[in-house]
């Protein structure tokens, strides 16, 4: 067993992992998001005043027609009532144009109403729309500075991947299978050294005695740290 390669191996692993925690974690990415997240929240507002927008100009073309159909009628009542003699027919009509009246004003309030609430939305809209340019030059910002950052971990991600390589060429295809299964069962690092006597893997002292049987195991041999089992290169 190449102690050595596999340790070198481990320590450029260790580095790439370390590596992509930082992509997952950097500043400008958690920045960035801000800044999506704050134009989806617009985008959701713009739309729900164009909505309104939209169902305020339903109710205006809802009047107008209801209102036109009134006025026909009552047009038509008022020709009547010219041509009636009998008085109580003459009252009856009158009553009619009466409520007719009254339902036309109830409509042209409605109508008011709707076209003060459409001009509302519409100015509201305006103020939004007013704002978009910022949010969209926001986004660009942050993801400016976002590329930038992962261009130059991306650089040193290539350069850690071309040693890996290297130093993955240096070992057998047997010492490759012992590396992948030591590196899954330790959670990613399965090949450590001592510190003095103390496993860069579990960061627990061995004993005197334990330490000096990993410096006394056979060159060929890679001793098991005594409290994590991970493989100690001396
Ligand atoms: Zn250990």
């Amino acid at each position: 067993m190449n102690g050595h390669a596999l340790l070198a191996l481990q320590q450029l692993d260790s580095e790439l992992d370390h590596l992509a925690a930082l992509e997952r974690r950097l500043a400008e990415r958690a920045a960035f998001d801000v800044t999506q997240a704050t134009h989806r929240a617009w985008k959701s507002e713009r739309d729900q005043r164009s909505a309104e927008v939209q169902a305020c100009l339903a109710k205006i073309t809802e009047a107008e027609a209801e209102g036109a159909a009134i006025a026909k009628k009552r047009a038509r009542l008022e020709a009547q009532l010219k041509t009636v003699i009998a008085p109580r027919e003459a009252e009856a009509l009158m009553h009619e144009i009466q409520r007719l009246q009254s339902d036309s004003e109830t409509i042209d309030d409605a109508e008011l109403e709707a076209m003060q609430q459409q001009a509302d939305a519409e100015a509201a809209t305006q103020v939004l729309d007013d704002r978009e340019p910022t949010l969209l030059e926001s986004i660009n910002q942050a993801r400016g500075l976002l590329d930038s950052a992962l261009g130059q971990l991306l650089d040193d991600r290539t350069d850690l991947h071309r040693r890996r390589t290297m130093a993955d060429a240096a070992i057998t295809a047997d010492e490759r299978d012992l590396y992948a299964a030591m590196r899954a069962r330790h959670d990613g690092m399965g090949v450590v050294h001592l510190q003095g006597r103390r496993c860069t893997g579990c960061h627990l002292d061995l004993s005197a005695m334990e330490a000096d049987q990993v410096k006394n195991a056979p060159s060929d041999e890679l001793p098991e740290c005594p409290h994590c089992a991970r493989l100690i290169v001396r």
